[in-house]
């Protein structure tokens, strides 16, 4: 998980006070220079950005450490911010600067033309939601949201049937706002992935789901590796500062962060000086906080290397989920679940939890960390599994999309779904079809993909950095990252929103993306972890 809020950055208060002295009057347009409507523009990207960032405080607060009984007050806060932000950034003069600089765009910096590209493609798609849709998702959104929290643990699917329904409807009407679309699920993957669309994201699942069966079969075969003392007693203080201290090693920095505990990990950013991250522990699983850490460190590493002169503007963000993905994806699995990582960590893991690992060999540990299994849900299955998880979800919420399921028999569907695939099925639906919040929070459609783009990208940009710096697999090994962080900074955090995510992958990696190196990747590790024979 990214953010728990619609992409918000902010500015200094410094740079918009000194921005707000040179603001330009009403007449701007009538013969002033373009810089002056440029100036004005950014103006308002940066209250924009403030607001945005002062909701993404009171999100952070509420699922860190707010009582429960702010819930109504801040409920309230957080839907006035972000109203104030929606009504300025749909501004029709703000429509009227962007219309202004692109008629201009030859005269413009590099990067300001980028910002009008952006804001165009980001105001295009805001104006046509009417305020009046928006408000009614939001509403259902949170209601429904509400009732699947009582209901996953009640096992009552019947009971969110009327909500769902209600989101299906809402989702088909927000997809109607861009029509003439391909297919109907586009418009919600396009806000997510930039350039990819059903028919794409359909070619690249099918290819993955040939490969990785096959694969998934030849491991669930053997015995699968002892992973008992996984789940020992973890003191949980010692846990956060290991997990955190690891974190800081890969390069997130505490200055401009911090790492607070919650109960769905998730990274937020307020400013370029301030990327959070947060962790859940649980002593009796040594995996949880520490994977999840370095997960979210992932995507706070990503927007703490955004170049900061993008501050305040759209462009001072991850370039789109799946991109986000593959940098959390990257760290948590292909760094730090891999040999080299635990040969220098492993020691002082060791040493930490001497009861219930001093024993247990670097070998055992490492087979443990990256166990194989068919397993029913999403957020605890493994690497060579987890996107057949992915593209269930995905062809189900196209059949609803396409009127081709109804919500009733979706966990009829959901069971069928995980036998065929993933070879095992849940027994109710609480471990089926209700265990994902995306679904209940008012939208279907357009989200998992991304966590699939993110493991194949993840391998695609690691695989295009330790071509040229061989030398990245033997750093790890020693506990260090900089020459793996700063290729990363150097061919994809930089440039924040500047060019489209299509362009970073083809720039940093010389191809579009491609499922070759995150399959090579997968067929190398889990083919030696395996004994499988290539
Ligand atoms: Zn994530």
């Amino acid at each position: 998980m990214r953010s728990r809020r619609k992409s918000g950055t902010s500015a200094s208060r410094r740079r918009s006070a000194v921005k707000t002295k040179r603001r330009p009057g009403k007449t701007a347009r009538n013969g002033q220079p373009s810089d002056a409507i440029l100036v004005d523009l950014k103006h308002r990207l940066s209250e924009i950005y403030d607001l945005n960032a002062a909701g993404s405080v009171l999100s952070w607060d509420e699922a860190t450490y707010m009582p429960v009984g702010g819930a109504a007050a801040r409920g309230r806060q957080s839907a006035l911010l972000g109203r104030l932000a929606h009504e300025r950034f749909v501004d029709p003069a703000l429509g009227k600067h962007i219309d202004y600089l692109e008629a201009r765009a030859g005269e413009l910096a590099a990067a300001d033309a980028s910002l009008i590209r952006v804001l165009r493609r980001d105001y295009e798609k805001a104006i046509k939601v009417p305020a009046e849709y928006v408000a009614r998702a939001s509403a259902h959104g949170s209601a429904s949201y509400n009732a699947w929290i009582r209901a996953r643990p009640e096992n009552d699917f019947a009971g969110m049937i009327p909500f769902l329904e209600k989101t299906l409807d809402l989702s088909r009407e927000y997809a109607s706002f861009f029509a003439p679309y391909a297919h109907i699920a586009d418009p919600m993957i396009d806000d997510a992935d930039e350039g990819m669309t059903t028919a794409t994201t359909q070619r690249l699942f099918a290819e993955l789901r040939r490969e990785l069966l096959p694969l998934v079969r030849a491991i669930c075969d053997q015995q699968p590796p002892d992973d008992a003392f996984m789940r020992a007693s973890f003191d949980e203080a010692e846990q956060l500062a290991f997990s955190l201290s690891v974190a800081t090693q890969m390069g997130y920095d505490v200055a401009r962060g911090r790492l607070d505990k919650t109960h769905h990990p998730f990274c937020t950013k307020f400013a370029a000086g301030d990327v959070r991250i947060t962790t859940r522990v649980r002593r009796d699983d040594i995996g949880d906080a520490l994977f999840s850490t370095v997960h979210e460190a992932g995507h706070a590493m990503y927007e703490q290397g955004v170049s900061a002169s993008f501050e305040g503007t759209p462009l001072g963000a991850g370039v789109s989920a799946g991109v986000h993905e593959s940098q959390s994806r990257l760290w948590e699995n292909v760094v730090a679940r891999s040999r080299p990582f635990w040969e220098h960590y492993y020691p002082a893991l060791q040493k930490t939890f001497a009861g219930p690992l001093g024993s247990v060999p670097l070998d055992s540990f490492y087979r443990a960390i990256n166990k194989v299994t068919r397993s029913l849900i999403r957020t605890d299955a493994d690497e060579v599994t987890y996107n057949l998880h992915i593209m269930l979800r995905f062809d189900l919420e196209l059949k609803l999309l396409e009127g081709r399921l109804r919500i009733k028999d979706l966990p009829d569907a959901w069971h069928a779904g995980m036998l065929a695939d993933v070879g095992v099925a849940p027994s109710d639906d609480r471990d089926g079809c209700l265990q994902d919040v995306h679904w209940y929070s008012g939208r279907i459609g357009g989200a998992f993909q991304s966590y699939a783009i993110g493991n194949i990208l993840s391998a695609q940009f690691f695989a295009a950095a330790t071509g040229p710096h061989p030398n990245i697999g033997s750093e790890m090994a020693s506990g260090r990252f900089d020459t793996l962080r700063g290729w990363l900074t150097e061919n994809v955090y930089r440039y924040g929103r500047t060019l489209p995510p299509d362009e970073i992958v083809a720039r940093a990696t010389g191809t579009t993306l491609t499922t070759a190196p995150y399959l090579a990747y997968l067929r190398r590790k889990y083919g030696e972890l395996y004994r499988l024979s290539q």
